[in-house]
């Protein structure tokens, strides 16, 4: 068997011992003689693994039956939308921090919807960044206020969350479960689960039940919180497999620790940019204070070296290093299930390539 050190940014690397399990399991779960993906979604085996999939999140994420903990499909795209549909009214206004492409595009849909107050903007700025503690102007009496706390494409992320005085909504993608976190904090986290949390086909909400009662009720049935929440997620068919997947990904999270997670992952980021901070040859591109733990872009000294550098790191194993296409440049998105072998790997690379191409 050869795996790569897949650096892919979503949909990502997951844990090798989920996708053995889930392979073991493929054609006959548990001894029931069907697969996940036959069974019916009301059957009592899957109806374990959706339970323990929604009690594993919630544990994780330290959170009270206050919060409901949903599946819904459409992945974060669909959280832009369903947001503002269910709780930007008329006459009422949103605030949202507009710090990359993510914020942008929740920024956009919201819109459609609603009043936005843009609370802070730093969207275009180089180095790219979160905006600081002052800089962010809240509306008083916000419906509610959003903010993206790992921008995935430009590698910057909020190390601290904001007190914003209105309902906090955070959109979590490509960050959630990978560092300590007070959840309870926000009245709203989504996160589509191909980044952190399994594969793509789902996006997990957890959301506070006195919020979602709260919601408009003259939108379709579908797009309700309320509905997937009466519901238990299953108002119609969930994406049975992907939330099996996510289930055993919640397993092996509680297996491993979160505590040794979240420093494996401190200790991964840090190998990288102290690599790119002792060389002239490679540069960050995120602002010191605001560098993610899950995504690392940085640039080379030219365009023709970062195709070089992207070719011969695929040569030698190392894949999808590739930046996203509206930025370029470099990015190694090291999430949760990427191994710390395989950050010391990419970094040995670096040196060698600088000493060739330097
Ligand atoms: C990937 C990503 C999205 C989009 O997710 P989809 O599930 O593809 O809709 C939204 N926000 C952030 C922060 C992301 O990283």
């Amino acid at each position: 068997m050869a795996r790569v050190y897949n650096f892919g940014a979503g949909p990502a690397i997951m844990p090798l011992d989920v996708l053995q399990e889930a392979q073991a399991d493929l054609v006959d779960y548990k001894g029931s003689g069907m697969s996940v993906m036959e069974m019916s979604h009301r059957g009592k085996e899957y109806d374990a693994i959706h339970n323990e999939a929604i009690a594993n999140l919630r544990e994780l994420m330290g959170l009270s039956d206050d919060y409901a903990i949903l599946f819904i499909q459409g992945g974060a795209s669909l959280q832009f939308a369903m947001l503002p549909m269910n709780f930007l009214g008329e006459g009422q206004t949103a605030d949202y921090v507009n710090a990359g492409s993510w914020g942008a595009a929740a920024v956009k849909q919201a819109r459609m919807i609603g009043n936005v107050n843009i609370a802070a903007d730093c969207q275009k700025d180089i180095p790219t960044r979160m905006p600081d503690a002052g800089e962010m102007k809240w509306t008083p009496g916000a419906a509610y206020s959003h903010l993206t706390t790992n921008e995935t494409i430009s590698g910057a992320q909020f190390k601290t969350i904001p007190e914003t005085g209105s309902p906090l909504v955070g959109d979590m993608s490509s960050d959630i479960l990978s560092r300590p976190i007070d959840y309870a904090k926000f009245t709203m986290i989504y996160a589509g689960a191909q980044k952190n949390l399994g594969p793509s086909g789902v996006a997990m909400v957890a959301i506070r039940k006195d919020f979602a009662e709260k919601g408009n009720i003259s939108i379709p049935t579908m797009l309700r919180y309320q509905t997937h929440i009466e519901n238990n997620s299953l108002y119609n068919t969930p994406p049975c497999f992907s939330i099996y997947m996510l289930c055993l990904t919640t397993r092996w999270l509680k297996k491993n620790g979160m505590q040794k997670i979240f420093k494996t992952n401190r200790d991964k980021a840090q190998l990288i940019y102290d690599a790119i901070d002792a060389s002239s040859f490679y540069r960050g591109t995120a602002k010191k204070e605001y560098r993610s733990d899950m995504n690392v872009t940085f640039r080379l000294p030219a365009e023709e070296l970062e195709t070089l550098f992207i070719k011969q790191a695929s040569e030698a194993g190392m894949k999808q290093l590739k930046g996203h296409r509206s930025v370029g440049g470099i990015r190694a998105s090291i999430y949760n299930a990427f191994p710390a072998a395989g950050v010391q790997t990419l970094v040995d690379f670096m040196k060698d390539f600088e000493k060739r191409n330097g």
